[in-house]
């Protein structure tokens, strides 16, 4: 949300932040600092425990198992679930 001169705000559509979140999903995710929903902890998404699955990965916190993400390939998408993070930082 974004105040005018006058002190409004003014709300704007998802496309409006492209940049930013374009920035962020190219980034290198495995440095990125991802915190745990369930137990707070906070460490480098290259060190939480990988389970692959068939179709994709659920990645796990290392210090309390809640699952962080969970990436699933389909034929025609990719789904990104993160219920069980708090925070990422890049
Ligand atoms: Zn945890």
């Amino acid at each position: 949300m974004t105040r005018t001169e006058n002190g409004s705000n003014v709300v704007l559509d998802g496309n409006a932040a492209a940049g930013l979140l374009q920035e962020i999903f190219v980034s290198d995710i495995t440095s990125a600092q991802i915190q745990c929903a369930a137990c707070g902890s906070v460490a480098a998404v290259g060190s939480l425990r990988l389970y692959a699955v068939q179709m994709g990965a659920v990645l796990r916190c290392r210090h309390c198992e809640g699952i962080v993400m969970r990436a699933v390939h389909t034929p025609h998408d990719r789904w990104l679930e993160m219920t069980g993070t708090r925070s990422l930082r890049f």
